[in-house]
């Protein structure tokens, strides 16, 4: 067990105006009282909070007007004792404060720190930590709202539950074989062995299945706009970026650092890359041929196609038509405040079953059947997300694949007629799989690896 006291700043989510200095630890309190000027904390109560001064060690002058939070263990999110110095004088105070706590004897935290000490007293398993991390990240309301209930326990409920019945199957097969003389204990036939594994497998598919829309909440939907020149590709990506709040990020670690603009489009998290060959792709397949733009397109989750309802089709818009066949795509045909030349019911049997919307980007029309035309596609009818387990992690995603290996292969073998002992080998295998998600198998330097990614202060 850890003993000493750590500290970090660490600002909630949504608040900007107000900076946190967190400490966590058995000398929390101790150390507090001894740069705070008001109430004793070592008298008060616990979770309560209170408004005094921290007085600067050096000048003895007051450094900052605060309010303290005092949350003795073990009712707390590290489930040690925690103080929480609210400071709401900026950046450059809180860091004095943090300055301050520092020279009295607590060490800063490492990135994760807390919620290692979280996990690691018990307080939240692994896929619960994760979701902490996925929560700092997170861009999107819904992606937070997911990692919100991940924290929650959800993923983790339904891991432990598929693992009870593993672990039953497993239990199953060894009275059978180490009492073969127990009559009243059922035999575990390969029948009833191979039903259950399906069981277990198709919860694992599910689960993988709607992790796909899960990285589509963390990550955003990889966008791109098409089309010829000067059908509207700019106007629609404003149109998109002014109607929804746009996020813009900063990625770096690349030469140039790649902007992307990030719209929440009914929950649907688009991310527009704004990079030669997604947001402008004009003449895209002039340029490089059908082949290579074909291969530029499939990196995209979505493409908007738009065409020009006062133009005639072109051999080019067919060629792109051929270019995102099979991809995810919807048809915008732009400029409906113009006389039409296009043939609408051609337009409709090169799109296939892929829907076509019409617009008029400068009289601001038919936006909003874009917007539901995009909410339908990736949440295919009206799934209520606020119901699905995600799985959004991708080591999740690794391990729920590795879990389904293992567990094909136990089907197999039962299919092929082998002995149960054997066959239990994979069941093992798969509930250890499962475990890793949730922390329960993990090795101790996965754990220090994941707690190292999260960011400082949390
Ligand atoms: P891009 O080259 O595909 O990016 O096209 P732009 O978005 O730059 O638009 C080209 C021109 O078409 C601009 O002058 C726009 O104002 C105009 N435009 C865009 N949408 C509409 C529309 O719905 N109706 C009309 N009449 N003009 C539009
Ligand atoms: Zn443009």
């Amino acid at each position: 067990m850890e003993t000493d006291t750590i500290t970090a700043i660490s600002t909630p989510i949504g608040e900007g105006a107000i900076a946190i200095v967190r400490l966590s630890g058995p000398e929390a309190i101790s150390i507090t009282n001894q740069l705070y000027k008001g109430k004793d904390l070592g008298e008060v109560d616990s979770h309560t909070i209170h408004y005094g001064k921290i007085i600067d060690p050096e000048t003895e002058e007051v450094a900052e007007e605060v309010m303290v939070s005092v949350m003795r263990a073990p009712k707390t999110f590290t489930r040690e004792d925690v103080v929480e110095i609210n400071c709401h004088g900026g950046m450059v105070s809180v860091n004095r404060v943090l300055e301050i706590v520092l020279s009295k004897g607590a060490r800063l935290a490492e990135p994760g720190e807390f919620t290692k000490r979280a996990f690691l007293h018990g307080r939240i398993d692994l896929s619960q930590a994760e979701a902490v991390m996925d929560l700092i990240r997170a861009k999107t309301d819904k992606a937070m709202s997911v990692a919100l209930k991940q924290m929650d326990g959800r993923l983790s409920g339904l891991i432990q539950r598929l693992r009870q019945e593993l672990l039953e199957t497993v239990a199953h097969v060894e009275v059978n074989i180490d009492y073969p003389e127990y009559d009243d204990v059922e035999e575990m036939s390969h029948e009833m062995m191979r039903q259950k594994t399906k069981e277990v497998n198709k919860e694992i598919e599910n689960l993988l299945e709607v992790a796909k829309q899960g990285k589509i909440l963390r990550e955003g939907l990889a966008t791109a706009i098409i089309g010829r020149p000067n059908v509207g590709k700019s106007s629609l990506m404003n149109a998109l970026v002014q109607e929804n709040k746009a996020i813009v990020t900063e990625i770096p670690g690349t030469t140039r650092d790649i902007i992307e603009e990030y719209v929440n489009v009914r929950g649907v998290p688009l991310r527009l890359v704004d990079t030669a060959g997604i947001r402008e792709t004009e003449d895209i397949v002039e340029k490089i041929g059908v082949e290579r733009s074909r291969q530029v397109l499939k990196e995209s989750d979505l493409i908007l196609y738009v065409l020009n309802y006062n133009e005639a089709l072109t051999d080019e818009d067919r060629k792109l038509f051929e270019a995102i066949q099979g991809l995810e795509y919807i048809v915008i045909i732009n400029k409906t405040d113009l006389e039409q030349k296009l043939d609408l019911n051609e337009v409709r049997n090169l799109a296939e079953n892929n829907p076509v919307v019409t617009t008029s980007l400068i009289e601001e029309e038919g936006i909003n059947e874009l917007e539901a035309a995009i909410a339908k596609t990736f949440f295919a009818g009206d799934i209520d997300t606020g119901d699905l387990t995600y799985v959004s992690n991708v080591r999740h995603i690794q391990l729920l694949k590795q879990a389904k290996q293992a567990l094909e292969d136990a089907v197999n073998g039962l299919e092929m007629g082998m002995p149960l002992d054997i066959v239990q080998i994979d069941v093992t295998r798969t509930w250890e799989f499962l475990g890793e998600i949730i922390g329960d198998t993990a090795s101790d330097s996965l754990i220090d690896q994941l707690f190292s990614q999260f960011c400082l202060g949390k």
